[in-house]
């Protein structure tokens, strides 16, 4: 078996009552087996209060009327943990915020900047990742798993990984080049030409695909094109209860028309309005926080390296992608909310707080990661459109 991991995967340890959150509220945890078995056979003064804290049948936490796993006191501890120690965790909150892709004799794991301290682990740091592997002597066998496709999606990730990380081109244009290696993949993905993958790498090593993707970067759609994003929001499961406000508030201080009810004559005024801000927000970034590239860099490598090779369960490479672009682009747009709010300041602790906001509510829900696909599928970025 080989497993992956990001060189900063044994920097976390998690600081628990001193987090500014915590990572058992807001979605249910459930327990596995082995840790339902061990919870029944508990014995002593905790007993009591563990069997009336599980919802037996589903085999979850119970939680109270703030969505607030149980065992939660107001120290933001875990009273289970207190009582009977590390040991005692089921396999969920023993593992988050570490996560694991499972493929047929590769495990990729990760850790989610749902969690803050991965969030500002990740957003701390200068250097490109690496992914580093090492090897057991387990093996496994999937039933209907594609290793040829696999081996393909793994070459794609890492030549969109090693764009990503060429910071001698400018961050849109390396982002550009890896969506039209990833839409082009898909086309071939589709035609069952798999053999022809490699052709896709070479293609945009050139000077023309290059330069192709800069004419279509110039095209002036981004501002449509980021408002339907960020209404896409809405249609998302919400996992905590100040999410929508928090969008609501954010997309009044971006794009000024909610409800879409005004003139033409002030939308065009809002969007004038929203250029400008965009361009003065892209000023103060360069001045006060030269790094933000590299943010955006190491969450889109983040994006790219978690989700993109499931493409071998339901062939869907293109979308996984554009998801985690406009993942990206979505959170440039809160941090420019954010900014506005702040009378145009912006601090470390905000860029944290959006990214692990932003990533929890959409990567601990399935049904919005589903959902998230699907709308990728449907708001198709438009220079592509042609080619369906
Ligand atoms: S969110 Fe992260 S740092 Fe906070 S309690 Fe959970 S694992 Fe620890």
């Amino acid at each position: 078996m080989l497993y992956t991991i990001p060189d900063y995967y044994h920097e976390f340890s998690c600081i628990a009552g001193e987090c500014e959150d915590t990572c058992c509220a807001g979605w249910q945890i459930v327990a596995d087996e082995a840790a339902l078995k061990k919870y029944k056979k508990v014995t002593g003064s905790f007993r009591k209060r563990l069997r009336r804290s599980i919802n037996w049948k589903e085999g979850t936490f119970k939680q109270d009327k703030n969505k607030r796993c149980v065992f939660l006191n107001d120290e933001n501890l875990c009273d289970m943990y207190t009582a009977l120690g590390e040991k005692s965790l089921c396999r969920t909150c023993k593992m988050y915020p570490r996560h694991v892709e499972e493929f047929e004799d590769v495990r990729e794991m990760t850790l989610s900047v749902s969690c803050p301290e991965v969030a500002r682990i990740l957003l701390g740091k200068k250097e490109p990742v690496r992914f580093l592997t090492y090897e057991s002597n387990k093996e496994e066998e999937y039933d209907d798993f594609d290793p040829f496709l696999y081996s393909k999606l793994v070459d794609a990730r890492k030549v969109m990984i090693d764009i990503l990380q060429d910071r001698s081109k400018r961050l849109d244009l390396r982002v550009g080049l890896v969506l039209a290696i990833a839409h082009d993949l898909q086309v071939r993905i589709k035609r069952e030409d798999i053999f022809s993958i490699d052709d896709v790498f070479e293609k945009y090593q050139t000077e023309k695909a290059v330069q192709f993707v800069e004419a279509k970067l110039s095209e002036d759609e981004n501002y449509a094109f980021i408002k339907k994003m960020f209404r896409n929001q809405y249609l998302m499961e919400r996992l905590r209860d100040d999410w929508e406000p928090h969008l609501l508030e954010a997309e009044s201080l971006l794009y000024g028309d909610i409800g879409c009810s005004d003139s033409e004559e002030q939308c065009t005024k809002y969007k004038e309005q929203y250029t400008k801000n965009k361009q003065e927000f892209h000023t103060w970034l360069n001045t006060h926080m030269p790094d933000y590239e590299i943010w955006y860099e190491q969450l889109l490598v983040y994006f790219i390296s978690t989700y993109f090779c499931g493409a071998v369960y339901d062939g869907e490479a293109y979308v996984k992608v554009q998801m985690a672009v406009v993942s990206v682009l979505l959170i440039h747009e809160l941090l420019m909310a954010q900014w506005l709010k702040n009378e145009k300041m912006l601090e470390m602790e905000d860029v944290v707080d959006t990214v692990y906001r932003y990533s929890r509510e959409l990567e601990h829900s399935d049904p919005n990661l589903n959902l998230m696909e699907k709308l990728m599928r449907r708001d198709l970025l438009s220079w592509f459109k042609k080619d369906e």
